[in-house]
């Protein structure tokens, strides 16, 4: 170990700080990596659907014991014409997308069991009490580097009294219910039903599953539980019992902005849902806070702390410009037809794909010329565009649709 080592501490025990405290941990100019976590690893803990789309950034062997319950080949999307409609009704659009490195977990068992393998290793962690903002301040004195994984809003918004400009924009609701869900159990299903967001059925085995119902956009029910509820009985999954339901938001924030993910006087960096970096579209966050800790460890590895922020910018813009166009199908035209028939267009992609490669997604759409033709004739769908291609969609123009 070189004598000027960097001691590092990890606030959030997460994925993100999970990965944070890895990646770090073999980084040679790294001595200790102390992660911070306010709860037990023993508590129920995780407010999430539980697909991990990429379990390959996971470095766990994929078996049951370490939380990876359900090897899923894909998804399949339902799109149907609204809320409105008999229980159980044929969708008016069906699409099923790949994913061959994605699982269902049990996902409290996958970070209990990476905390315990980090430990193995010599990382330490302190558990069961929160960072307060007098620690962080102590913390930020006492290490060379701070890694906040505390989720949305970060410590460091809190303590820099920045959360304003930062703020949940996704309200989902989710629980593990028990049921029948052989017939589905290699394609976990997505139910578009004519809102912004989406219901979710995600088996972890033929008897149980995760399942749960998400909003964004400005129009929310004034019941959120008998809004899963009755998204329960239209899509053939259990209603949860109220006692088991998470509510939750999804950050939508400055994210990208260089200021918001580095404090280099302070020597903090930003990851993860912390950073507010949680798909625009999807709400999809444990890959994405995986890969921007493994970033930031590349960056500290490489001596260049200051180049986090440009290289998480440069790993994100894909999915950012993907997540505002895909957005603008349906908000610029809250059309079920249109999405349905997008939602065909994009048959037989993978989820990777349709979250981080804008390309193979313009190249299907074209594919379909009375499809790509619709779309693009509305004025708000053409701004997104030019939003996307023009980089216009992020913190420097305060786009928020
Ligand atoms: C209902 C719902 C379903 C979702 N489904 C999926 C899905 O299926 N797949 C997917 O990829 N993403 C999903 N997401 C998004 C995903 O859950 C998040 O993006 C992901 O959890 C972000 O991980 P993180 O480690 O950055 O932050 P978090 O998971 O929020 O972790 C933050 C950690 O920091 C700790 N912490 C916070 N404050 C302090 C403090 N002061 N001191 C010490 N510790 C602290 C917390 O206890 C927690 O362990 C879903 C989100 C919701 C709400």
């Amino acid at each position: 170990m070189p004598s000027t080592a960097k001691d590092v501490a990890v606030l959030g025990g997460s994925v993100s700080g999970l990965a944070a405290a890895d990646a770090l941990d073999e980084v040679d100019s790294v001595g200790e990596v102390r992660v911070f976590e306010r709860q037990q690893y023993d508590d129920r803990r995780v407010d999430c659907g539980e697909a991990i789309n990429d379990a390959t950034l996971v470095p766990l062997e994929k078996t049951p014991e370490n939380g990876f319950v359900n090897d899923v080949e894909g998804f399949q999307l339902r799109v149907y014409g609204g809320t409105d409609r008999h229980p159980r009704s044929a969708p008016i659009g069906v699409s099923r997308l790949g994913c061959e490195p994605g699982y269902i977990c049990e996902r409290d068992t996958v970070e209990r069991r990476w905390a315990e393998t980090l430990s193995e290793r010599g990382v330490v962690f302190e558990t069961g009490r929160s960072v307060t903002p007098g620690m962080y301040r102590d913390l930020v004195d006492e290490y060379d580097y701070v890694v906040d994984a505390t989720g949305q809003p970060a410590l460091t918004q809190k303590v820099r009294d920045t959360v304003p400009s930062y703020t949940g924009d996704m309200v989902a609701l989710n629980a593990t219910v028990e049921g029948d869900f052989g017939r589905y159990v290699d394609r976990p299903r997505i139910f578009f039903e004519g809102y912004v967001g989406y219901a979710w059925s995600f088996p972890k085995s033929e008897r149980r599953a995760n399942v749960g119902i998400g909003w964004a956009g400005d129009r929310r029910p004034d019941d959120y539980m008998q809004a899963l509820a009755a998204a329960a009985e239209r899509n053939g999954f259990p209603v949860p019992d109220r006692g088991d339901v998470n509510i939750y938001t999804i950050p939508r924030g400055p994210s990208l902005d260089p200021r918001a993910t580095y404090v280099p006087a302070d020597g903090v960096f930003l990851v993860g849902d912390a950073a507010g970096i949680a798909n625009r579209y999807q709400g999809e966050g444990i890959c994405q806070g995986i890969r921007s800790s493994y970033l930031l460890a590349d960056a500290l590895a490489d001596g260049r702390p200051e180049a986090y922020p440009d290289r998480l910018y440069e790993s994100m813009k894909a999915e950012y410009r993907l997540a505002h166009l895909m957005r603008g199908a349906w908000v610029e035209h809250e059309d079920p037809e249109l999405l349905a028939a997008v939602a065909e267009a994009l048959d037989g992609l993978s989820i990777d794909d349709i979250t981080r490669r804008p390309r193979r997604v313009i190249r299907r759409v074209l594919n379909s010329p009375r499809v790509a033709a619709r779309l693009v004739a509305d004025g708000g769908m053409l701004g997104r565009l030019v939003d996307a291609y023009t980089d216009s969609w992020e913190y420097d123009t305060g786009t928020s649709a």
